[in-house]
């Protein structure tokens, strides 16, 4: 028998037989691994009162700092004593290897302990008083909280939206991706063993067409904070309207690495490697445009192409494999139109562009690593995210070229500078337009940096203490120290 997934509501696992259902699917074995409920959009509704009611009732928006701070923690403990099962079953359900379900088990509690450390620090403010008025500046939750997040990192991207969500004091809705709620629901596992009060964390499990789409549209959503893909979060931000609530939007990438000649280059193929090929390529924030000085550009493709060739490809569980397969067979299959799109416009294969199906792989999802190169900026390869483990590696002649090419596009997520060169290197990352960005290095970054996008690729931040603004109210309060009529009429 399958196992059936529940829902999480007002302190509640529901048990009601679902009227609709998805089957959970293993990307490594193709295997049905769970079921779980489709909610309707009433049910999500009936799930946005809840935690409109227990906001509304204050049990947990008026509990102290200290007190919001330690239930953070108790999460934290939680997850800690339930690591081994939160990486076995991100790696069941998203086909991540072990080793990168692991990072995000350890990220995922040390964002829960950096906000409950966030909580120890004051950030209200007191004015000098002016003539009789003293002004307080304080900060307060929102309200309502809607998170959605997408699938490929569904532990760590529920995790960068609840602990700051909570932590500001709100009620929250938490909507994992439909393929991927498996880590979600242990999270909410390790929230229900604490001392968080009923009602505040809820899990509803549903499509983003019903329970996203419900959500966005609420009048009873006070914030929504979501992440995805460019041309959802665009929705998302209509759907606001009605109510004018805030959003804020953590969305796609075509992100440039930028590779001077003057770089380490078995460092730069390394990091190239890694900032494209990590999480096969499913990851927001992925070097999928990597721009080589034409100096090196021969002897860089060369070694890049042959370690891309050597990458270990297979299950996520099993210990030699160093890339996994693809989160589905719909994304898979619309990574391989990319490949098809890029021969069709003329690139040049350098390496991968198949499907695995050998030495066990054909039920899963595998992909080769891919490479493209001999492209123009003009190619679809290039312009759009494809959003799996195809790279492609663009030419470039002089410094000023390096910062056109890499700012060539609607994104402006990430992007990195290889160069020994520390003066060029500050130069050109400056000129970069994207919010995350590395020197000599790829993907590894701070809790407490703010994390989010310049143009398409989104809006407000996640993470760092500006994560924490995205789910708060600013309120001045402004006291008159001598009351007395003021005499104006
Ligand atoms: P997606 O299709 O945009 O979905 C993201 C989430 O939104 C899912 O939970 C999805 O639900 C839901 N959704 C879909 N349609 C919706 C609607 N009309 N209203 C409300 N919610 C809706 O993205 P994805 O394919 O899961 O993830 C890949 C994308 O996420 C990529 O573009 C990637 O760059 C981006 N991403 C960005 C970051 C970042 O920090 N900037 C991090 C990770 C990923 P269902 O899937 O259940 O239908
Ligand atoms: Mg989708």
């Amino acid at each position: 028998m399958k196992q059936q997934l529940r829902q999480y509501i007002n302190g509640q696992w529901v048990d009601d037989a679902p009227v609709e259902k998805k089957d959970i699917i293993n990307p490594a074995t193709g295997e049905v691994i769970a079921e779980a409920p489709r909610a309707s959009a009433e049910q999500t509704e009936e799930a946005i009162r809840t935690a409109k009611e227990t906001f509304e009732a204050g049990v947990w928006a008026d509990k102290t700092r200290q007190e919001r701070a330690e239930v953070l923690l108790q999460i934290a403990d939680n997850m800690q004593d339930q690591i081994d099962a939160l990486i076995a079953l991100e790696v069941e359900n998203n086909g991540k290897t072990t080793a990168d379900a692991q990072a995000d088990a350890e990220d995922a509690i040390n964002t829960f302990r950096y906000y409950a450390s966030l909580l120890q620090t004051a950030t209200d403010q007191s004015l000098e008083p002016m003539d009789d008025m003293q002004t307080l500046i304080v900060k307060e939750p929102m309200g309502v909280a809607g998170l959605i997040v997408p699938w490929n990192f569904p532990l760590l991207m529920s995790v960068w939206k609840i602990a700051p969500a909570l932590a500001a004091g709100n009620s929250i809705l938490l909507k994992p991706a439909e393929i991927t709620p498996m880590t979600a629901i242990k999270v909410f596992e390790c929230m229900d063993q604490t001392d968080l009060p009923k009602g505040v964390a809820n899990l509803i499990l549903g499509s983003g067409s019903v329970v996203g789409q419900t959500i966005a549209e609420s009048d009873d959503v006070d914030v929504v904070s979501f992440t995805g893909s460019t041309g959802v979060g665009r929705g998302i931000m209509q759907a606001a309207t009605g109510n004018l609530k805030k959003v804020s939007l953590e969305l796609g990438g075509k992100s440039p690495n930028i590779i001077f000649a003057d770089a380490d280059i078995d460092t730069a193929v390394d990091y190239a490697l890694f900032g494209i090929f990590m999480g096969a390529g499913q990851v927001c924030s992925s070097g999928s445009r990597i721009l080589v000085q034409d100096d090196i550009y021969d002897t860089f493709v060369e070694k890049f192409v042959a370690q891309a060739k050597e990458i270990k490809v297979g299950p996520g569980d099993h210990p030699t494999s160093q890339m996994g397969a693809i989160v589905s067979e719909e994304h898979l299959n619309s990574i391989l139109e990319y490949i098809h799109i890029g021969k069709e416009e003329g690139a040049v294969l350098a390496a991968g562009g198949a499907r695995m199906t050998k030495d066990g792989l054909d039920k899963g999802f595998f992909l080769e690593p891919t490479v493209f190169t001999d492209v123009t900026s003009d190619m679809r390869i290039v312009r759009e995210e494809i959003f799996g483990p195809v790279v492609v590696i663009q030419r470039f002649h002089t410094e000023a070229d390096a910062i056109a090419i890499a700012n060539d596009t609607d994104y402006g997520l990430a992007g990195a500078v290889f160069s020994e060169d520390q003066n060029k290197a500050l130069r050109v990352i400056k000129k970069v337009r994207a919010g995350i960005t590395w020197v000599n290095s790829y993907h590894l970054t701070d809790v407490q940096a703010p994390w989010g996008g310049y143009k398409q690729s989104g809006i407000g931040r996640g993470l760092g203490p500006q994560g924490l603004d995205e789910y708060q109210e600013v309120k001045q309060i402004n006291m008159n120290l001598n009351p007395k009529p003021m005499g104006w009429f």
